[in-house]
């Protein structure tokens, strides 16, 4: 595998970061995954615009524009597609950079560390019933900090709100504020659908702005009549809804059947998502 380390393409086992990099010791850094198949990417405008953001509210400069991250992408899939196929993940991280002693402060005169791979992703989502990937989660209290928009590296909440789900035999988690709001997953948006009307939670600083959501919001408004809200969400509307979809980049829009061992609506994959993920799978390119 080859990766890029710092300007620099080379095998994944030379590229060598420092245990002092504050990556390693704070998570004081930013990601970001972009989905591709075929050479082709989904929303890689927004997701560097999102990335940028992240380093913006963090006050990490990097010299990097559009054009140099998506030569860097493009390199990474072109040097590695023989190895692991069409379909891959570019991921990127940005941290502060690397500090000769350990403190909290903002180390001045350092260089961000920026580091990206490629990785295989599964085949592009169908839009069939039949052969949709379907998914089982549980609901808890969002445990996390109050800066979820961040796509920061530190990701020690999500990781244990991911586990919990797996730990009750689910595979994602349903997070809910103190206020008793839907926010997101462990590492997914959500939408619901109820009488034919989806909703998903407004963007605020409990949850990430995801791509996939964005992406789905812009084809739904530009491409379909269907009916889309922006708006708090209860626990009792996620739990009375017709169907669950969980968002990402590597789901797209993943049907939920079961939540809390109970099923979503007639426990069967709907209608209206079959009709968002057609369009997504029409449109997806064009952003
Ligand atoms: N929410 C969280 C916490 C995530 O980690 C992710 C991405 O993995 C998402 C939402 C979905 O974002 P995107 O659609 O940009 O992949």
């Amino acid at each position: 595998t080859t990766v890029y380390l710092n300007g620099d393409f080379l095998p994944a086992e030379q590229a060598k970061i420092s245990p002092m990099d504050r990556g390693f010791l704070f998570g004081d850094g930013i990601y970001e995954v972009i989905p591709s198949y075929g050479g082709r990417f989904v929303g890689f405008t927004p997701h560097i615009d999102r990335m940028h953001s992240g380093l913006a509210q963090l006050s990490i400069d990097i010299k990097l524009n559009h054009d140099a991250w998506q030569q860097i992408a493009n390199k990474l899939i072109a040097d590695n597609s023989a190895e692991l196929g069409s379909n891959l993940g570019v991921y990127f991280q940005v941290s502060r950079g690397t500090d000769t002693k350990r403190g909290h402060a903002f180390p001045t005169n350092v260089a961000p560390t920026v580091f990206g791979f490629a990785f295989a992703i599964p085949p592009e989502p169908i839009a069939d019933k039949a052969k949709a990937t379907t998914y089982t989660v549980v609901t808890g209290q969002d445990l996390r900090w109050q800066r979820c928009n961040i796509k920061s590296t530190s990701l020690l909440g999500n990781v244990l709100h991911y586990q919990q789900s797996q730990t009750q035999g689910a595979q994602e988690i349903l997070l809910f504020d103190k206020d008793g709001n839907l926010t997101e997953g462990a590492a997914v948006n959500v939408f619901v659908v109820k009488n034919g009307i989806i909703a998903t939670p407004p963007l605020s600083s409990r949850l990430l702005p995801g791509i996939t959501r964005q992406v789905l919001l812009a084809i739904l408004e530009q491409h379909s009549k269907l009916k889309v809200e922006q708006r708090d969400i209860s626990e009792a509307e996620v739990l009375a809804a017709d169907e669950i979809w969980l968002t990402s980049s590597s789901k797209e829009i993943a049907p939920v059947l079961r939540v809390n061992d109970q099923p979503v609506g007639n426990g069967q994959v709907g209608d209206i998502w079959l009709q968002a993920q057609q369009l997504f799978s029409a449109y997806k390119f064009d952003y």
